[in-house]
């Protein structure tokens, strides 16, 4: 990334010399799990250039948006509504939040047997090293896990906070509380920006919106091919950026890169040769630039063919129903399409269970590899379900939990390859 970009940095108060080693690591990393892959699509070029200039030509962007009066708001969490954002013309960003880099700062205000990703959030902000959360107006929390929710109240005091409530049931009084968070986030976001959001901008935000999960779902159908047409890290690549990348730009370039597959696809082509073992991954979120997994199980002889995941097909997979005839419809679309999340965090959550294996059928998958994070009990604790009703339905399933460290690498990669052996 070019050093144009320093007085930037100076003027969003990073701290310099801890940036320059962090964009240091990020570049030996994506040039070793990225670019070292072979028979990629010409439109994965777009996706290297966006991460290429990933605190770059888009931190100027949202920097020259914000000399124009616009709003940027940092989220953590797949349940907070773009659509509302969007709507009063300020955009919104996905921070990160999966590098071990400014860990041992995190550490100091928090347990050590926290999750990585929530120390990585308080580590980049302690650390003075994400230029997205220095350029954001407003940071949005929510109540999901005890984890997050007892680290925003730490993290209160370093970055200007909201927090919405979402319930941890789906019965009909969680979605009238949801909703009632659905107007409540309006009205925070309308002070914010200033903007009162009409009906008609709402109704554009949520095509925007819709427009970019159903390139992704595009993508996700034709990545199902046999034999498979791109790597999993790509795919994984592709689903990290839509939360940063400009929505209209980003569902453009994912277009024509689903183009190129079609013709991929047509031609019988793969990324690996057939008769590769097709895995699928299932659990928490893989936040940029954590590609360690998807980096050992594709050096491992397999493909990743799906990922059940925020960071995938969770986030994607349902639209908000666009025929809402009134505001208030719309408010009413949102609320419902956002209560079908199936995070961990709900319970009971059967229909993760269900997800998990129409998923695993649909992509003809010969097994799954359920992804935890160290200490984050929603997911670990729901991996036995997750096991048992894969088992039901005849697929093997292999439970790994890891945080970012690079330490674990060699072991994982035995075990992942014992699991590959297994199901040849
Ligand atoms: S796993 Fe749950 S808490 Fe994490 S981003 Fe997804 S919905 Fe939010
Ligand atoms: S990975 Fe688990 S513990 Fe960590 S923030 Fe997400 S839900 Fe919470």
């Amino acid at each position: 990334m070019s050093h144009t970009y320093e007085a930037m940095w100076e003027k969003l108060n990073l701290d310099l010399d801890a940036h320059a080693g962090l964009l240091q690591v990020l570049g030996k990393f994506y040039g070793d799990i990225y670019l070292s892959q072979t028979g990629r699509l010409r439109g994965m070029e777009y996706l290297d250039f966006v991460l290429s200039e990933v605190h770059g030509l888009r931190i100027k962007e949202l920097q020259d948006a914000k000399a124009q009066g616009r709003k940027v708001i940092g989220t953590f969490c797949v349940f907070v509504p773009e659509e509302i954002v969007l709507a009063a013309d300020a955009i919104q960003v996905g921070l990160c939040a999966g590098a071990e880099i400014g860990k041992d700062a995190a550490e100091k205000i928090l347990p050590r047997n926290t999750c990585a990703l929530i120390k990585s959030f308080v580590g980049f902000k302690l650390s003075r090293l994400c230029p997205y959360l220095e350029s954001c107006d407003l940071v949005v929390g929510e109540t999901t896990c005890d984890g997050k929710k007892k680290a925003y109240e730490i993290f209160v005091d370093y970055a200007p906070l909201y927090v919405m409530e979402i319930p941890q049931m789906k019965n009909a009084c969680d979605r009238d509380l949801w909703r009632g968070e659905v107007i409540r986030f309006k009205e925070k976001i309308e002070e914010l920006t200033g903007n009162t959001i009409a009906a008609a901008k709402l109704s554009q935000s949520i095509r925007v919106v819709n427009d970019r999960r159903r390139a992704l779902q595009r993508l996700n159908r034709l990545r199902a091919a046999v034999p498979a047409p791109i790597s999993g890290r790509d795919v994984l690549l592709v689903n990290q950026i839509s939360f940063y990348d400009d929505p209209v730009r980003f569902t453009e370039n994912i277009h024509k890169l689903c183009d190129e597959i079609e013709e991929r696809v047509n031609a019988k082509q793969g990324i690996a040769p057939e008769g590769t073992p097709r895995l699928m991954l299932s659990g928490c979120p893989m936040a940029v630039p954590n590609w360690k997994l998807p980096f050992v199980v594709e050096s491992s002889g397999a493909v990743i063919v799906g990922e059940e995941s925020c960071i995938g097909t969770r986030n994607t997979r349902d639209l908000v129903d666009e025929n809402g005839p009134s505001f208030e419809a719309m408010i009413d679309a949102l609320a419902d399409r956002y209560m079908r999340i199936d995070c961990a965090c709900f319970t009971p959550n059967a229909e993760r269970l269900d997800n998990v294996v129409s998923m695993a059928k649909e992509l003809q998958v010969n097994g799954v590899i359920h992804y935890g994070l160290s200490f984050c009990h929603p997911y670990a604790i729901e991996a036995f379900k997750v096991d048992k009703a894969l088992k039901e339905a005849g697929v093997p399933m292999l439970s790994i939990e890891t945080d970012y460290s690079m330490e674990d690498v060699e072991q994982l990669k035995t075990r992942v390859e014992a699991f590959v052996e297994m199901i040849r």
